[in-house]
């Protein structure tokens, strides 16, 4: 079966790698392997650049289709292998006949929006362990969540709005946690490289999303609700003074780096 290698989790800070061209489809291009992260979790997909001998292709959406479902306990609806597709750009969509299968290219991700869409990744989580220490069956509650750049927000459907002080006390909570500035652990279990979980002191969050290696960048939480329909709730976060630093990020140089599908 086909997979991309996904070079991100190899190394979540690799912006530009080399690749080829493993399949061509109508309106996407997929490699053998890439760096850029498929929308997942919540989190919003990396956009960027394919660089091929006929020109340069922008990307405007990264997708992961198949996989096969792993049989371990609280990682229900995780996949493993897969296969990665960037949707190219619509102006490029009529040149994407000149590419051929196995053609050598690069693949670079727009480094700025990753790393604020890394950011907000991180913040949500600490809006939803401070959610859920408030208010425990929140987590049974929990209907959708959506990580954007500038913004993270979760979803729950329950009877009673949330009150003023219910933000205000998760807020502060949110703030507590993050001030203790622990190491944030990112790692996959040993049986599988893609059963990944999110960990900070004794909360630990299956997840497969950037984060952050300590809470320090994120700043002062900001958090709100907002009624989003009968019995919906929604809670975000953002952060005004936020410090986005793109100074880890860097080049793969090398072909043969340890294949993760
Ligand atoms: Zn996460």
């Amino acid at each position: 079966m086909r997979t991309t290698d996904k070079l991100y989790y190899l190394d979540q800070y690799l912006y530009r790698a080399e690749a080829r061209i493993a399949t061509l489809h109508a309106e996407a291009i997929e490699l053998d392997r890439t760096v850029a992260f498929p929308e997942g979790g919540g989190q919003e997909a990396d956009i960027g650049t394919i660089e091929t001998p006929v020109g340069a292709f922008r990307f405007i959406w990264t997708k992961r289709l198949y996989g096969t479902p792993l049989s371990i306990e609280g990682f229900t609806g995780v996949k493993s292998g897969g296969v990665i597709l960037h949707l190219v750009h619509p102006d490029d969509i009529d040149r994407l006949g000149a590419l051929e299968v196995d053609m050598p290219v690069t693949i670079t991700i727009d480094v700025e929006r990753r790393a604020r869409l890394t950011l907000s990744h991180t913040a949500s989580h600490f809006l939803y362990a401070a959610a859920l220490a408030h208010q425990p069956d929140l987590k049974r509650l929990t209907i959708g969540c959506h990580i954007k750049e500038e913004a993270a927000r979760f979803d729950f459907l329950v009877e009673t709005p949330f009150h003023a002080d219910d933000v205000g006390a998760i807020q502060s909570e949110a703030n507590r946690l993050m001030a203790d500035n622990l190491p944030i652990i990112t790692d996959h279990l040993t049986e599988h490289y893609d059963a990944r979980f999110w960990q900070y002191g004794d909360i630990y969050i299956p997840c497969g999303g950037t984060h952050l290696e300590t809470p320090e960048a994120v700043g002062p939480l900001q958090v709100r609700r907002k009624n989003i329909g009968k019995s919906k709730e929604r809670l975000l976060c953002s952060f005004d003074q936020a410090h986005i630093n793109t100074d880890d990020y860097h080049v793969g140089t090398t072909r043969h780096l340890e294949v993760v599908s």
